[in-house]
């Protein structure tokens, strides 16, 4: 039989990670590992002839986050968009260029590509090769605001939504789908989401916030995509997680740091 693909919770938390710097409450003090988010980012292992790891985002914590969790391979990077807390550790990624003995190919839309050549431009502008930075990727934007191809040899779903303005794109990879700051959508995103069992969402607290979904809406939107799991990642400070699990619903989780799940590829 095969082996389910994995997807491991690199961090979870909100885009000042928690514990927050100066802060005293009583999450970010807290001795709780649960407690404790790295900024959002998830790989996946996705199961063929070989194991194909794919990062989902490359944060500031980046670093830690593959030190901690002994990541020695990474074949493809997908970027939801280019705020700092998804792309800080894009430089990080040169070492997967020496450990693959080449580029790294990476998905991104045309507005985000636009964005990462400014915000890196020693390692995105086009340059004369003897005058590249070492860190390479193979960079393919994505033809279109939905659709699907082929990534890595393995049917890749993707999609867009809105958040302050800014283009984000989530992906789904067969019952899996990840969808990280959200806040304005298209009606389309149900029909995209079709057949999604597992689904992770971001949700930033119980209280509105102007760049992303509260933890009611959150729910709201897993109702209307019918999934079966969802977990909630791009966690503040204001959430506690024993106190929050306790109250969601028995299928809606928040996800943690660590955390591994298993869907279908
Ligand atoms: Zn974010
Ligand atoms: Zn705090």
């Amino acid at each position: 039989m095969k082996r389910p693909s994995q997807l491991l919770f690199l961090g979870t938390g909100g885009s000042l990670g928690i514990p927050v710097i100066g802060c005293a409450c009583h999450v970010c003090k807290s001795k709780s590992p649960y407690n404790a988010r790295l900024r959002t980012s998830v790989l996946l292992t996705l199961r063929g002839v070989e194991d194909t790891p794919v990062l989902i985002d490359a944060g500031p914590d980046f670093r830690m986050q593959a030190l901690n969790n002994h990541i020695t391979s990474i074949q493809g990077v997908l970027i939801t968009h280019a705020h700092y807390d998804h792309t800080g550790g894009i430089d990080d990624l040169r070492v997967f260029n020496h450990i693959n003995r080449g580029a790294i190919p990476c998905l991104v839309s045309e507005a985000t590509y636009c964005d990462l050549k400014k915000r890196f431009d020693y390692i995105l502008a086009d340059r004369k090769p003897e005058k590249q930075f070492i860190t390479s990727f193979d960079m393919q934007v994505l033809p279109s605001d939905r659709g699907s191809l082929q990534f890595l040899g393995h049917t890749l779903r993707y999609l867009s939504y809105q958040q302050l303005g800014m283009q984000v794109n989530g992906y789904c990879f067969g019952n899996m789908a990840y969808i990280s700051d959200i806040r304005e959508y298209p009606e389309t995103i149900f029909e995209d989401l079709q057949g999604i069992e597992v689904l992770i969402i971001s949700a930033l607290r119980l209280t509105p916030s102007p760049a992303h979904f509260s933890v009611d809406e959150a729910i709201a939107f897993a109702r209307r995509v019918g999934a079966e799991q969802t977990w909630i990642t791009h966690i503040a400070h204001e959430l506690d997680h024993d106190k929050t699990n306790a109250l969601l619903p028995p299928d809606v989780r928040l996800a943690y740091d660590g955390l591994v799940i298993d869907f279908k590829a």
